[in-house]
């Protein structure tokens, strides 16, 4: 029987110089016969862009800091590679008729209108940029059932529910498990981590990724943006979702159906597996990752997440369960102190304490537009920003 040609998946990769884009760029190498990059985009990091985009050759790129424009154009001029610059570009080359898959791999609010656009245009997302489901999950989720799309996680924890879904999304979720490894300051007590440092802060244990998440991840913050992420893929509400600190990373989810069943997927840690998965579903490619040995962890532990010293994570569940725009304020508070820890300007302790702030002082809407959405993500990054003085 002749075998069924498939044609090569195209993908628009938003946020290509970053971690996990630089790792989706590294799944596409090794599977050239799968997958075809049609656009690629940064935010300023010209240099890596312009050797993507020599490398990969895509129909079109884009850098969204207009300084660089000029020379991004110079240096692909005889490439037959289509340049251009600004925010409002993103919105417009995902809609590219040719385009099957937009791998949303930019981070933060930034990720919010080119992946309304892309549902728009019908075209599949894998969802790396969590902050648009935390901001907007209601508002995503309705327009994507609207437009038929699909929305495939990249998260490793929401990979791992996702996977184990498989064969099961007529049978009704209990409950799931999404791991932690509970950052490089699990069980820290407050007063000892009122002394943090950015560099302690950036070592994570076990994953490499960029700042921003690197930085959640050691405030827990990371993890309740993750509950709330996992709320609107899997349709759960609060008290289904369990926080279980995992320090080894390779139980990477859980879930647990209305038998009692239990479905956990596990592996080493390593993000190309989950971004794979979300580029080739339904289908298993194969993949040269290191595979997991049982005799390298003989032990597997569980503790309970501390979410009265690592604040986020209640405040994350709270946002959650008041709706509208809570969790949106949140998160714009989270994006100005974490870019403001990093840049030394406040302690650690000081990142949940003006989240907090800010999620109260900012106007909360019930039934938020999209509108409500964009002046929301303003005003509590403006109520932030005066936090921080
Ligand atoms: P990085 O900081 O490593 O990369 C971010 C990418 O987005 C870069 O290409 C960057 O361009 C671009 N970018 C930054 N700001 C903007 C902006 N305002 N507008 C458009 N593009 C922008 O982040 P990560 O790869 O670590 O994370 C990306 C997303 O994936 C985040 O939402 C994160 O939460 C999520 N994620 C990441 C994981 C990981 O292992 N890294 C794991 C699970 C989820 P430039 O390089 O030019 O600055
Ligand atoms: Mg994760």
């Amino acid at each position: 029987m002749r075998e069924e040609i498939k044609k090569r998946k195209k993908i628009a990769l938003l946020g290509s110089t970053g971690s996990i884009g630089t790792q989706v760029l590294e799944v596409v190498r090794q599977n050239t016969d799968k997958f075809e990059i049609c656009v690629l985009t940064a935010h300023s990091n010209d240099q890596l862009l312009i050797k993507q985009a020599i490398e990969f050759q895509p129909n079109t790129v884009v850098i969204v800091d207009e300084n660089k424009y000029d020379f991004l154009s110079n240096e692909l001029w005889n490439h037959d590679i289509k340049t251009y610059a600004g925010e409002e570009s993103l919105s417009q080359v995902v809609q590219m008729e040719e385009i099957d898959l937009v791998v949303t791999a930019l981070v933060g609010y930034a990720g919010l209108k080119p992946t309304i656009a892309a549902i728009e245009a019908k075209k599949a997302i894998a969802l790396a940029n969590k902050e648009t489901l935390v901001v907007a999950g209601e508002l995503i989720t309705k327009l994507a059932e609207q437009h038929q799309v699909p929305i495939y996680p990249v998260d490793s924890e929401h990979s791992a529910i996702f996977q184990c879904m498989a064969g099961e999304f007529h049978n009704k979720i209990e409950k799931i498990y999404l791991t932690a490894s509970g950052g490089p300051f699990r069980g820290w007590s407050a007063e000892k981590l009122a002394g943090v440092t950015k560099a302690q802060a950036l070592k994570h244990p076990n994953w490499e990724m960029g700042a921003k998440i690197t930085i959640d991840s050691a405030t827990l913050m990371n993890k309740g943006l993750e509950v709330i992420e996992a709320k609107w893929l899997f349709a759960l509400n609060s008290s289904q979702i369990d926080v279980i600190v995992h320090p080894q990373s390779i139980i990477h989810s859980i879930v647990q159906f209305e038998d009692g069943s239990m479905k956990a997927q596990m592996g080493l840690p390593d993000m190309k597996l989950p971004i794979q998965y979300a580029m080739s579903y339904p289908d298993r490619i194969y993949s040269e990752f290191p595979r997991f040995n049982f005799l390298d962890y003989p032990t597997l532990s569980f503790e309970k997440a501390d979410a009265k010293t690592f604040k986020n994570l209640s405040l994350a569940y709270q946002a959650l369960d008041l709706g509208g725009t809570a969790a949106c304020a949140l998160n714009a508070a989270n994006e100005i102190t974490n870019a403001a820890f990093l840049n030394e300007q406040i302690s650690f302790l000081q990142i949940a304490e003006i989240n907090e702030k800010t999620m109260r002082q900012t106007d909360f809407i019930a039934k938020p537009t999209i509108n409500d959405y964009v002046d929301c993500n303003l005003e509590a990054r403006a109520i932030a920003t005066s936090l921080l003085k």
